[in-house]
């Protein structure tokens, strides 16, 4: 059996941010990757996708994304970024190897995986959420009688030319792939359940960022009341476009609830002149399309759900206690655990940008991956 420092579990963002600041505080950290190359999860993102948050602040670590790129870079350049920065700070995962169980023995903890089994003191999983999307059902669903296909699987709108499709949901993936069909000429409608928070990718000149970045030592409350008049003159009445404004701001739903705000980047536009139609949460599915909350029913060849994921990680660590919350996912993120030597990393939603956070929690579990392997040598 392998020993080392830290194993860290995944290659996306997270690990690789881990592997760097782990590394440079002089520990030996090997990352365990069920891939065979870093950033598996963004090179299958659908292929239009750019960053929502700007480049100057989706950067990891030691290494900003290049200047030469666009404030918000592709798909394809995120990927291309994180195999640089992989070269960068020689990070060189051991891939095709999937981690299934993290368990404890004495002061060590063991990432059990396909290659065999690993062990150290330390254990930063850094697996995201990208494993397990959410896929709701409706009375009906067994009816139904074209394609549903979660958003993690959509690529592009070849294959839905000439169809009606559904898009559900309207966080960021729902609206840029209701976009990216009606784009592309498809008839497309988006069932938005709920009330929604949206806002402009920029504000004054400036990436959304910046400002949720200025404010964050500010009280959710006060923040939303504050930008609540100029975000209404940015994004102007949703109200109009048959959508419902919710009571929480957009700050406070991603802190209280975790959920996060549509960035608009045209989508309300072409809801605006009709190529996106808005219709209510769905009642049921039908053989042929789906009936919604206000009896009104719809054809669709095909429905896409945008639905996000809902990772448990309760499986891959099931014997570790009081790390998990209700729903598997870590009371604690980018800290140490009440469970010595494991951290987690990344499994966060953030108002101030999911990759700028990663950074920043790499670098504290560097720091304190540091502490504690500095305690243990001091032992006896
Ligand atoms: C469509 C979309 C757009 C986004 N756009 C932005 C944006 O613009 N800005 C932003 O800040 N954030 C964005 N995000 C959030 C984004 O997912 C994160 O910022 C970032 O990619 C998360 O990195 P991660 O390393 O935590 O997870 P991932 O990128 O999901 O990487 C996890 C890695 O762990 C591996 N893995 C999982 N389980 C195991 C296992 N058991 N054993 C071994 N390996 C394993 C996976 O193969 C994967 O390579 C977006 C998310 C989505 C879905």
């Amino acid at each position: 059996m392998r020993s080392l420092d830290a194993i860290i579990v995944g290659a996306g963002p997270a690990g690789l941010a881990c592997a760097a600041t782990i590394r440079a505080a002089g520990l030996d950290a090997t990352v365990l990757e069920k891939a065979d190359g870093v950033g598996a999860v963004w090179r299958r993102h659908y292929d239009r996708l750019h960053l929502h948050t700007d480049r100057n602040r989706s950067g990891l670590p030691g290494m900003a994304m290049p200047r030469a790129y666009p404030t918000y870079p592709s798909r394809a350049q995120m990927v291309e970024y994180l195999e640089s920065y992989a070269a960068r700070f020689d990070i060189k995962p051991v891939f095709n190897t999937t981690v299934s169980r993290i368990r404890r023995d004495g002061s060590q903890w063991i990432a059990e995986a396909n290659g065999g089994a690993i062990t150290a003191p330390v254990v930063v999983v850094a697996t995201g959420i990208a494993d397990a999307p959410y896929r709701p059902s409706w009375p009906g669903s067994e009816l139904y009688r074209g394609d549903i296909v979660h958003s993690s699987e959509y690529r592009n709108p070849a294959p839905y030319r000439g169809k009606r499709v559904l898009v559900v949901g309207f966080g960021n993936s729902g609206g840029e792939i209701a976009l990216d069909l009606a784009n592309a000429g498809i008839d497309v409608a988006l069932a938005v359940r709920s009330p929604v928070q949206i806002l402009p990718r920029e504000l004054l000149g400036f990436p959304i960022l910046t400002w949720a970045i200025l404010y964050r030592r500010l009280p959710a409350r006060v923040v939303d009341a504050v930008n609540a008049p100029i975000l209404r003159l940015a994004v102007g009445r949703i109200e109009d476009l048959g959508l419902r404004r919710a009571a929480k701001g957009p700050r406070q739903m991603v802190e209280e609830d975790g959920r996060v705000p549509l960035i608009d980047i045209g989508t309300l536009n072409r809801i605006r002149d009709g190529a996106i139609q808005v219709r209510g949460g769905i009642d049921r599915l039908t053989s042929d399309g789906a009936i919604f909350d206000d009896a009104r029913s719809e054809r669709y060849d095909a429905i896409i759900l945008a639905t996000g994921f809902r990772p448990d990680l309760r499986q891959l660590a099931p014997d570790v206690k009081g790390v998990f919350d209700n729903h598997g996912m870590p009371r604690v993120t980018g800290k140490a655990t009440d469970a010595p030597g494991l951290y987690f990393c990344g499994q966060i939603t953030s108002p101030t940008g999911q990759l700028r956070e990663i950074g920043i929690e790499a670098q504290q579990i560097a720091d304190s991956a540091k502490r504690y392997a500095a305690s243990r040598s001091a032992l006896p």
